[in-house]
């Protein structure tokens, strides 16, 4: 097999494994517009029906509360399903986390999940923000996945002490991995989750794919478990350098 093909397999396997993610959430995605959209059209309905100014304002209020909600789900789940060519930008990390969250919480609630987000700084670094958001979706679904009766979720954004790498911890109270699986759940195809009702197993891509989606942007990612005490995934992303600069003081002239 060439480079050439080499690589067109790998940003083919890497854009399979998004969608895949995404087919996971879609029920609840949907749903979620759903609820963006019936006060929406209950309140059109409430204004058209009443001549009370007072009350026309509020109707447009929660109008737009309901539609400013419906366009952020629609642009967070746009941008992972069309993400731009691969071009980096400077992206505050809390963001992206934020994001991934607010299109994941109603497939959590169905979970039983409860997720807690601790944001303790926001730092930048260059990335392809829809590839790293698809690294969070895959390590949240796995989490859940890992929780068939419920539990709790952790994200903590934050840096390191030296703020050279900005840090995303997502733990779980889940089953854990065992010392023998923990060598082996980066490898590719290796899977332990076995067909659902709809005949779908893991694929045992998902790692493997964010393992390579952070080192192609210099990061690191790490994983400590024990079975039965939950699993923490943590990704380490170089800080954008000018954020660096901007907070050192310059050196004093001698
Ligand atoms: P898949 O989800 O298709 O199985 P992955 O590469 O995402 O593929 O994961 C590989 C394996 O790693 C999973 O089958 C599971 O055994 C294990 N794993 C991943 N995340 C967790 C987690 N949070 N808790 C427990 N096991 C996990």
């Amino acid at each position: 097999m060439s480079v050439e093909e080499r690589e067109l397999l790998r940003s083919q396997i890497v854009e399979l494994q998004r969608i895949s993610s995404l087919g996971v959430l879609a029920g609840s995605i949907v749903h979620e517009l759903n609820n963006a959209l019936t006060p929406i059209l209950n309140y059109a309905k409430l204004g058209l029906r009443t001549n009370d100014p007072d009350y026309r304002t509020k109707s447009f209020e929660k109008i737009l509360d309901g539609a400013q909600r419906a366009t952020s789900i629609a642009g967070g789940v746009l941008g992972l399903i069309r993400p731009r060519a691969d071009r980096r930008e400077p992206a505050d990390l809390g963001r992206l986390v934020e994001d991934i969250v607010m299109i994941t919480v109603k497939d959590l609630q169905k979970h039983r999940v409860q997720l807690d987000l601790k944001i303790n700084s926001r730092p930048l670094a260059v990335v392809n923000p829809a590839q790293i958001q698809q690294v969070l979706l895959n390590l949240v679904i796995n989490a859940r996945q890992a929780m068939p009766d419920g539990g709790r979720i952790t994200v903590v954004v934050g840096a390191d002490a030296e703020g050279k790498w900005g840090e995303i911890r997502i733990s779980d109270t889940g089953m854990g991995i065992s010392p023998s699986h923990l060598r082996r759940i980066f490898e590719p195809f290796f899977t332990t989750k076995s067909p659902d009702s709809t005949g779908l197993g893991g694929t045992g891509l998902g790692l493997p794919v964010c393992r390579d989606i952070v080192e192609a942007h210099r990061g690191r990612m790490r994983v400590e478990s024990k079975p039965g005490q939950g699993a923490t995934f943590t990704l380490r992303l170089p800080v954008h350098v000018e954020a660096i600069a901007a907070e050192t003081p310059p050196a004093k002239a001698s």
